[in-house]
């Protein structure tokens, strides 16, 4: 699921407010529906007792009628615990006292196909407990022995000259420390936000590594983060801190081959050497 098919309903100059199916008297016709199918059932079991009979066929659930279906603002959707999502109603809604305007409620992101498209459409669920944003994550043992290089490059023609400082520290928990510091204030990834809040089976594995801006050249030390589940892995994407474009790792092989970022000439690799694990500047932190 992606959040990009959500843009949808998004208001275009407030893009934190987005618009929500509300189906009033659901549970009411769900329960009409119910009661209709039990009659159904009872009046057709003599028939099921005979043999070589074609099995009734069931009635279909009556089609939510137009006017029972609200469209209502809601604001901050955000993923919650056990696989939900939540917001906050920006006003109230029609047909019931049990949620009003400023509430928080639950909503769950329905796939509705509709002529062959397949649209992901919020809907509010009055009924349902809202659910906390918790976080149950824990670092991911590294599979290799920690690598910790130091890379010291400098360029021939300018003045660029820079340490990058790559790897991680056996289980580091400072590093995670500061990652958790990160989720907490919104800077990580919403693809990997959305499973750290609503699963309880997930574990990041990190590692300082280089990235290389694909439009301006300008290099950056960024935590790697990847989201660890028993079903799948999944890359934090890191945009350039100069230009906002999109940007790569580069490989350790191919560290002793980048181009400066200032005058492109190719770089000096000057030193490559072990470090603690934990940069000086943040030792002092
Ligand atoms: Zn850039
Ligand atoms: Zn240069």
């Amino acid at each position: 699921m992606s959040l990009r098919s959500l843009d949808l309903y998004r208001d275009p100059i407030f893009p934190a407010i987005l618009t929500a199916c509300f189906i009033r008297d659901e549970v009411r016709k769900e329960k009409a529906y119910d009661a209709e199918l039990a009659a159904f059932v009872e009046r057709v079991k003599p028939l099921l007792e005979m043999e070589n009979e074609e099995p009734p066929v069931l009635p279909d659930a009556p089609a939510v009628p137009d006017e029972d279906i609200n469209f209502i603002k809601i604001k901050d959707l955000s993923p919650a615990n056990n696989g939900s999502w939540r917001a906050v109603l920006l006003e109230s809604l029609p047909g019931t006292r049990v949620k009003r305007k400023g509430d928080d409620v639950s909503i769950s992101l329905e796939t509705v196909t509709l002529d062959e498209v397949e649209y992901v459409v919020p809907f509010i669920n009055h009924l349902l407990p809202v659910e906390g944003t918790d976080i149950t994550v824990e670092a991911s043992k590294p599979f290799r022995l920690p690598w910790r290089l130091a890379y010291e490059m400098d360029c021939p023609d300018c003045d660029f000259k820079e340490t990058f400082y790559l790897g991680r520290h056996g289980e580091d928990s400072y590093m995670f420390k500061e990652i958790l510091g990160e989720i907490r204030q919104g800077k990580v990834d919403p693809a990997i936000l959305i499973d750290l809040v609503q699963r309880d089976d997930t574990e990041l594995d990190f590692s300082r590594e280089l990235y290389r801006c694909r439009n301006c050249s300008t290099l950056a030390v960024m935590k790697r983060l990847r989201l660890v589940t028993p079903d799948k892995t999944f890359s934090a994407a890191y945009n350039c801190p100069v230009c906002g474009e999109r940007m790569s790792q580069v490989k350790r092989g191919h560290i002793a081959s980048l181009d400066c970022p200032d005058c492109r000439k190719p770089l000096n690799l000057v030193s490559e050497k072990q470090w603690s694990g934990v940069p000086e500047t943040e030792i002092i932190e």
